[in-house]
């Protein structure tokens, strides 16, 4: 008898293969059976079991910059606290990353924007559409800086005709009431923090950051259950964030590593390209670079140091590698360069 080829092997398992997988598609009701799976599956509430469970859980959303082409989206939050779904800044695609890991749209209960750089709030909008399109019927509370007002108003023109359409009851009929949010102006002390959201034990407070002259900055404390995560939004690497993070748990905290901005500014100068060169070596003056974040969090003492918001960066494996050199030493906590849809559990 002659040996079976590997060819040959590879034919009877690959026809094997066929007639099971047939026999399971007939058994599930074929395409119909399918397609009522795919619908219940999409209907099943996902991270029902997060939701006063006592723990405080973070999704990094977006932790990219205004950076196209970087492989991450801008910045956005998601944290749920007890009964909370809690957003901090709502860069585009928040929804459509929310709708990606199966968060409920529906059960957004708090936006808090930290300033008006437009990658905080580029999917705002969309944010809210879209919440109110997956059946949100309670209204929403939007906190941020003065301007917020503005931007409310802004969004409520840009949306009147789809606001119309699905509140029309020619196909649906949505309580316009709830299409957009309401407008919650957060005005902080110069130092220190004020509380603005504080429900079933969920207490939000605000602090003034230093985002050079992008005025106010803010960044947002989230106090929950004895568990604690600050978020320092767009800021230098400044006392202000360690004072109010004291005791976090974890602290997700932007960064910029201003020896890459500086090398690629040379680079750019010699390639005739001064003004972007400039450009670049600016960014550093209202960033935080690597290393002054990782005292910054050794300053504040928290377990966790999650950085967000990476500038620059590039798909390249090797340059994650190189990103964080040289933080580790000034900061013994745990340094995490978290990445678009991850989820931590405090
Ligand atoms: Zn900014
Ligand atoms: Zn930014």
């Amino acid at each position: 008898m002659k040996p079976r080829t590997p060819f040959r092997t590879f034919g009877y398992a690959l026809a094997a293969a066929i007639v099971v997988g047939l026999c399971v598609f007939r058994a599930l009701g074929g395409a119909a059976g399918l397609q009522r799976m795919a619908i219940e599956r999409t209907l099943e509430p996902k991270h029902e079991s997060l939701f006063g469970d006592g723990r405080l859980h973070v999704f990094t959303l977006g932790t990219g910059s205004p950076q196209p082409g970087s492989g991450r989206m801008p910045a956005a939050n998601a944290i749920i606290a007890g009964k909370e779904l809690l957003i901090i800044d709502a860069g585009e695609g928040v929804s459509r990353t929310m709708g990606d890991l199966s968060l409920p749209l529906d059960r957004i209960t708090a936006v808090f924007i930290t300033h008006w750089h437009s990658d905080h709030f580029s999917g705002l909008g969309e944010l809210l559409n879209a919440s109110w399109n997956m059946r949100r019927g309670h209204p929403l509370n939007v906190y941020g800086p003065a301007g917020v007002d503005r931007v409310i108003s802004g969004l409520s023109l840009v949306y009147a005709d789809d606001i119309g359409y699905r509140s029309s009851g020619n196909v649906e009929k949505l309580d316009p009431a709830h299409a957009l949010g309401t407008p919650v102006e957060v005005d902080p002390a110069q130092s220190g923090s004020a509380i603005v959201f504080d429900r079933d034990g969920v207490v939000v407070r605000a602090f003034r950051v230093d985002h050079g002259h992008v005025k106010p900055a803010f960044g947002y404390r989230i106090d929950y259950n004895g568990r604690c995560v600050t978020f320092s939004g767009d800021t230098v690497a400044t006392s202000l964030v360690a004072k109010a993070a004291a005791g976090c748990d974890a602290l997700v905290h932007e960064v910029i590593n201003a020896k890459m901005i500086r090398s690629a500014a040379a680079v750019l100068r010699e390639t005739g390209n001064p003004e972007m060169a400039a450009r670049a070596e600016r960014l550093i003056d209202y960033h935080a670079d690597t290393i002054a974040t990782a005292r910054v969090a050794a300053e504040a003492g928290v377990r966790t140091l999650i950085l967000t918001h990476l500038i620059p960066w590039s798909r390249s494996r090797f340059f994650g590698l190189l990103y964080t050199s040289g933080m580790s030493e000034e900061f013994a906590g745990t340094i995490i360069v978290s990445d678009d849809g991850q989820r931590f559990d405090i």
